[in-house]
Parts: structure tokens; C-alpha cells; sequence
């Protein structure tokens, strides 16, 4: 399964068209040639708008045009940010006086539906128009007979615009033109120029791609007579707008088709970027002149063309990074907002710190080895599918997880890249095997066969027992591992063995762990002698990469240490790496009550008040995942930064602890049971040890119960 392949390139382009769009508006290149500027933005520049269209056409008509929902979301999307704009747009309007105009109900009605109420403003109607326009065409008729009528539809437009010339020798046609614009001021909108594009969108989308090397040479030729057609129209004065070119189509289909053949990690922080740039770039154009003005300088901010263009662009994308930042900042807020009001318990879980030790991790690897992410048991308690999609996001394409179901659980929320499965899988489940694009661990030469059997490939990877005598094939029993490369439908891509000892600074151990290091590598030594290729290779888990860097492998599966903590807080590893903990577990008080000296709490009486005291009821317990082994005296919380011990038994569902010194506790404050609050910080480490077990246990266990809010 191929990973991150989403339509990158066309992020990437958003930005490119918002630039264009900018510079139709600013002229850059007015001062040093007045062709060279028509050729920007008069001819260039026009293939922004458009590729707006076709962006909206192809990701609403994917899946087709059988939902009605679709296409009302994005009407409403599309709605709500055109109100937004003519909102944002109203002081100046104002001040130009637009309001002042002859039969100003009418008109302003016609700006709404037609030009919009600034001039950039129109591509949000026309968006609305276009596509609806597009889709109940698409629905009615198929895709075909609508780019057939759109085209209809934009030949129409074209003498309304570009070869506006041409008709005006025409009376008849001409007077049919000029009624039409009484009603709106272009024919480049929702109805001439939008429905093409909309619909070349739907049609790039629901069909294979031409590939790339096709389409940009298609693309500059195309490119290139638009610039001659321009040229030439401008030449006879035919233009009544410079908004639409015969060669603008075939130009928007081979680059629309290129950017669609380009395929990487999806950039949406710079469709939304390119977005807000659009909206907001004539305020920055204001805003500039305003500047200017105040400061004398309209010599260089104003007259300056380039200068001009310049600095409304830095403005608006500055502003644009400020709206997305505090958007960010907002949800992220909300989030936390709601579960600070109603959550009893909860997991925090800062995906920050997950990508801050992948990368620490990844430090410290050998050139050419690649980190596999270890999320088996829902990413330690972490929640599987939004660790991997983060990991995804950060690069990550290679993930190991225990079950076949884990694996398909994580293939159904589209986390992409290899996913092995480290555990046994039932040979019935073969095809899901194959179907979910898993690769299966083989742990002996029988089950090899028998999967062999089934007459599916599948990929798989041998797993050798080095020493650990858990699962796998003997090291030593080379015959069988060769047999298992001759089977027909076994597509062995991966070798590797596991570390028992890895963790441990005693001598013998590390004695045992290099023999079972070497073992390894004389295995793949022998099968390179006997001309297999041998595939990946992967033998450190956490502490193997810690204690054991220098190895040189294809992977390294990293589980505990991605999480941000060591399995056990006494152990020290001979790399150090900054790790920071990616959870926080949290609960609320729900009821304050006081006892007197000589009182018991709890379940079996465990704790006797030696003095009168205040004690907090928590809604947490183990059921939530904490062990209830901690009961007993030497377990802590915290409440406003202070450490509140936690006093007799731990309970299903809730704990206690004492708060007499916490003067200001109150019913409804949050406790934090593992992570930091002011300078208190209670580490898995602290807990785990206090439960006498380690952090992969206690993290992995964390209860179902729990809300997880992801920062
Ligand atoms: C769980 C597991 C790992 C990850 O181990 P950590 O110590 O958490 O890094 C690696 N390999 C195998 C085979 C595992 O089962």
C-alpha cells in the first residue's frame, strides 16, 4: 500500500493562484513593461480563478453526484464565507459611498448574486451558481452532455468578455449582450465561466490520470497560445474583460491533470491559507495605501508597482498565518474547554510530544534505518488510529501492530504505509490478510506452508528466535528458513528477531543480547551466501535502539520510547534522548467531605484519619486503568500543583485523596493522576513503579473509559 498519497500538488497551487490573483489586482509588472504586465495578469494570472472551480469540482463531484448533502455543505461552506466577506467588506463600501448609488436595493441585490460587493468578491457567488449549475446538469444528463452544454455556456460568455469585439459589429447579438448586462457586469461568473471548470473537475476526478509527462507539455503549449491569443485579441481591442480565453480550457485540463498525476502529503493549511489570502488581500491593499499615506512614502509602497504588489502580499499571507494560528489555538482551546466542563476522566494525549520523540529517536538511528511505530494495544493506550494518522502526517510509513484486527482497524481510518503484524493471525483470515494490504509475521515453517496453501500471495516477514525463546523459527534451523523463501505465494519482504535483555547493564546480559545480536546477522549472512536477497531487516526494539545503537538495520520498532517514557523508571540507557511523556491522565473532584480524627475511609477500612481532615473524592479508578494496587499509601495526585496523597482503597470507579493542605480545592477542579500541573509532575514511571509493574503494562491498560482529547 502506497503511502501519503494525497493531491498535494494542488495545495501547493492554491498558494500560486492566490499570488496571481493578488498580482491582478496590484499589476506588479506595470512599471517596467505594460505588455509584460498584460501578460501576467491579464493572460497568466486568469488561470487562477478557474483552477479555483476545477479544485471545488473535483473534490465535491468525488464519489459522484448522487448526494444532495455534498453539494449543500459546500453551497453553505461557500455561503458562509461570502457573508463573512461582504461583513468585512461593509466599512469600505461604505466609505467608496457604495451605498449612495442610484436604485441601490437593486443593484446591491444584482452585486450579491452576480458581481459581488467588492470586485474580487464575485468568485464566491459564481462558486454557488457554478456549482449548482454543474451538478444538476451532471445528475440530469451525466457528465458528458453537461461539459458539452457548459462549454455551450462559456462560448456564450467569451463574447460577452474576450471576443466582446467580435459581436459588437453585430447590433442585433450586441443589443442581446447589453441586456444582459443590465443584470449583471461580466458574463465571467456562476453561469458562463464557473460550470466548465466545475464540471472538467468532476471529470479529472472520476477518471484515470493522464500521466504528468503528457500533460505539462500540454500545459506550456496551451499555455503558450493563450499568451498568443491574448495578445493578438488585445491587439483588436476585442476585450471587454481579459477573464476568458478559448485556449484558458484545454490550458486548465492539462494543468489541472498534472497537478492531480503529483502525489505527496496533503498540505490543507495552505488551501485554507491560500483561502483567507484571497478573501482578505484588497483590505491589505487598503491597508497598504493607508500606511503609505501616514508615512509619506507613497513613492515607494504605492507608485512602485512591484514594491506594491510586494507588500500586499506579505501583509496578506501574514495576516492569513495570524487567522490560522488563532483558529488553532481556538479549537484546541474548545476542546479542552469542554472537557475541562463535563469530562469525569480523561486522556490527554499531545501529539506534539509524539512527533518531538520520533524525531529525537530518529536522531539516533543509523543512516538508512527507518523508525517503525510500534501501536499495538490501541498505541499503548494511546488510541491507535490518531497516533498513526499523526505518524503518517510526520513522515512515517512503516507501523507494527499485534492482531490482524488492530491492522484492519487502522486500514478502515486510512492510516497508510506497511502495517506488519507482529502476532498470529488464523490462516482462515488469509484473504483479509491480502485484501487489507497487512503483512503477516511467520513464526514457523508449517504455518508457512499452510498460508502457502491458501494460493494468495501474501507478504510476510520470518521472525527468528535469537535466544528469547518466545515465537519464532530457531536461528539456527537455516533449512527451514530458506524453504519458506522457495514457497510460490509467500512474498517474504522482512527478517527480524527480538531483543529479551536489551534493557539490562549486567554482564551476562549483555553477553546473551550480543550473541543473540550476532546470531542474527550470521543468519542473513548465510542466506546471502546462498543467493537470497535478503529483505528487511529489524531486530532493536526500544531499549535494543537505545543501548544498542550502533546495530545497522532497515527498521527499528519503536513502541515505549516513541510514548515519551522509559519502561521502568530505574533504567538508564546508554543513549540519552530527550523523551517527553505523550500522556496525561486526569479526573475531577466530584464531592469534598471532612472526617473527623479516628475515621476510616473506604472499602475494607484501610485508612484511619489521624487528625481531623479534608478529603476530595475523585472520579477515577482502576476500571479507569489505574492499578489498584497502588492503594496503601505512597500514591499521590495532584490539585492546583500541589501533591494530594491518595488514601484508602482505589475503587472501580473512584479514588480519594486528602486534601487538608489544599486549602482552595473545590468540587469540580481537576486532578492530574499522571502528568504535570505547576511544578508537580507525577510520571507512568512513578505509577508504574509504585504498581510493581512497567509503564508498557499501566499505559496499555489505561481503561476504555477515558475520553482522549488529542492536542
Ligand atoms: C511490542 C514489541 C516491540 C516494541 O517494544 P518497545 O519496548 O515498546 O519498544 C517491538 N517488537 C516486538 C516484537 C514487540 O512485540
Amino acid at each position: 500500500m502506497e503511502c501519503r498519497k494525497g493531491y498535494n500538488a494542488i495545495d501547493y497551487f492554491r498558494i500560486i493562484a492566490a499570488v496571481l490573483v493578488v498580482a491582478v489586482h496590484t499589476a506588479p509588472l506595470e512599471d517596467i513593461s505594460g505588455t509584460a504586465d498584460f501578460i501576467l495578469c491579464g493572460i497568466i494570472a486568469r488561470l487562477a480563478v478557474p483552477f479555483f472551480f476545477m479544485t471545488s469540482g473535483f473534490f465535491l463531484f468525488k464519489g459522484g453526484a448522487e448526494d444532495n448533502r455534498r453539494l449543500a455543505a459546500f453551497i453553505k461552506r461557500t455561503a458562509v464565507l461570502y457573508g463573512g466577506a461582504v461583513l468585512l467588506y461593509l466599512p469600505v463600501n461604505i466609505y467608496n459611498g457604495y451605498f449612495n448609488q442610484e436604485k441601490p436595493v437593486l443593484n446591491i441585490l444584482k452585486d450579491i448574486v452576480f458581481n459581488g460587493t467588492m470586485y474580487h468578491l464575485w468568485y464566491l457567488p459564481a462558486a454557488i451558481t457554478g456549482s449548482l449549475i454543474a451538478w444538476f446538469l451532471v445528475k440530469k444528463t451525466g457528465t458528458g452532455r453537461t461539459l458539452a452544454v457548459s462549454l455551450l455556456l462559456y462560448a456564450v460568455g467569451l463574447f460577452g468578455d474576450g471576443y466582446y469585439g467580435v459581436i459588437e459589429g453585430v447590433p442585433a447579438i450586441k443589443h442581446l449582450y447589453d441586456g444582459m448586462f443590465c443584470l449583471f457586469d461580466y458574463t465571467r461568473n456562476g453561469i458562463f465561466l464557473a460550470p466548465v471548470f466545475f464540471v472538467m473537475g468532476a471529470a479529472v476526478s472520476g477518471h484515470k490520470k493522464l500521466p504528468v509527462k503528457f500533460c505539462l507539455p500540454g500545459f506550456i503549449i496551451c499555455l503558450t497560445g493563450m499568451i498568443g491569443e491574448g495578445l493578438f485579441i488585445s491587439s483588436r481591442n476585442w476585450q471587454r474583460h481579459t477573464s476568458m480565453y478559448v485556449m484558458l480550457v484545454p490550458c486548465m485540463f492539462f494543468l489541472f491533470s498534472a497537478l492531480c498525476g503529483i502525489r505527496g502529503k496533503r498540505k490543507l493549511i495552505l488551501s485554507r491559507a491560500a483561502m483567507i489570502i484571497y478573501i482578505i488581500h484588497p483590505a491589505a491593499i487598503v491597508a497598504v495605501r493607508l500606511m503609505a499615506k501616514l508615512l509619506h512614502a507613497e513613492e515607494w509602497f504605492v507608485e512602485n508597482s512591484l514594491i506594491h504588489f510586494v507588500t500586499v502580499l506579505i501583509l496578506s499571507a501574514g495576516a492569513a498565518m495570524g487567522i490560522l494560528y488563532i483558529i488553532q489555538l481556538k479549537k484546541v482551546q474548545a476542546a479542552f474547554n469542554k472537557a475541562a466542563e463535563t469530562d469525569r476522566a480523561w486522556m490527554e494525549i499531545d501529539l506534539e510530544n509524539l512527533k518531538h520523540n520520533v524525531k529525537q529517536l530518529q536522531e539516533i538511528m543509523p543512516e538508512g534505518c527507518r523508525l517503525m511505530a510500534v501501536v499495538k494495544a490501541d498505541a499503548y493506550g494511546h488510541g491507535a488510529v490518531r497516533v498513526s494518522g499523526c505518524l503518517n502526517k510526520a513522515g512515517i510509513c512503516n507501523f507494527a501492530v499485534a492482531t490482524i484486527d488492530e491492522g484492519i482497524e487502522l486500514r478502515r481510518k486510512r492510516v497508510k504505509g506497511r502495517i506488519l503484524v507482529l502476532g498470529h493471525t488464523d490462516i482462515s483470515r488469509a484473504a483479509q490478510l491480502r485484501g487489507r494490504g497487512l503483512v503477516q509475521t511467520i513464526t514457523d515453517l508449517e504455518y508457512a506452508r499452510q498460508l502457502n496453501a491458501c494460493g494468495m500471495d501474501i507478504e510476510t516477514e520470518i521472525k527468528l528466535d535469537t535466544g528469547m525463546h518466545r515465537s519464532g523459527l530457531n536461528a539456527e534451523d537455516i533449512e527451514s528458513i530458506i524453504k519458506i523463501f522457495s514457497l510460490k505465494h509467500i512474498k517474504v519482504t522482512g527478517i527480524y528477531s527480538h531483543l529479551c535483555a536489551a534493557d539490562s547493564h549486567g554482564k551476562e546480559d549483555v553477553e546473551f543480547t550480543r550473541r543473540q545480536i550476532s546470531l542474527y546477522f550470521d543468519v542473513l549472512e548465510v542466506l546471502k551466501e546462498r543467493g537470497i536477497s535478503v529483505p528487511g531487516t529489524h531486530i532493536q526494539s526500544s531499549y535494543g535502539l537505545l543501548n544498542y545503537p550502533e546495530i545497522k538495520c532497515d527498521y527499528a520498532r519503536i513502541g515505549i520510547a516513541m510514548y515519551g517514557v522509559l519502561s521502568s523508571k530505574s533504567d538508564s540507557t546508554r543513549v540519552c534522548v530527550d523523551l517527553r511523556p505523550v500522556m496525561a491522565v486526569k479526573a475531577r473532584i466530584v464531592q469534598i467531605r471532612n472526617i473527623k480524627a479516628g475515621e476510616t475511609v473506604g472499602y475494607g477500612r484501610t485508612f484511619l484519619a489521624g487528625k481531623d481532615s479534608r478529603i476530595a473524592v475523585i472520579s477515577i479508578g482502576y476500571a479507569d486503568g489505574i492499578p489498584r494496587e497502588l492503594s496503601g499509601g505512597n500514591e499521590y495526585v495532584i490539585i492546583h500543583g500541589k501533591r494530594a496523597l491518595v488514601i484508602g482503597r482505589i475503587c472501580m470507579d473512584v479514588m480519594e485523596a486528602d486534601i487538608t493542605e489544599i486549602e482552595e480545592a473545590a468540587v469540580g477542579d481537576t486532578v492530574t493522576v499522571i502528568g504535570k500541573d505547576g511544578e508537580e509532575f507525577i510520571s507512568a514511571e512513578d505509577m508504574a513503579a509504585g504498581a510493581g509493574t512497567i509503564t508498557n503494562e499501566l499505559l496499555s491498560r489505561m481503561g476504555k473509559r477515558l475520553k482522549k482529547r488529542y492536542i
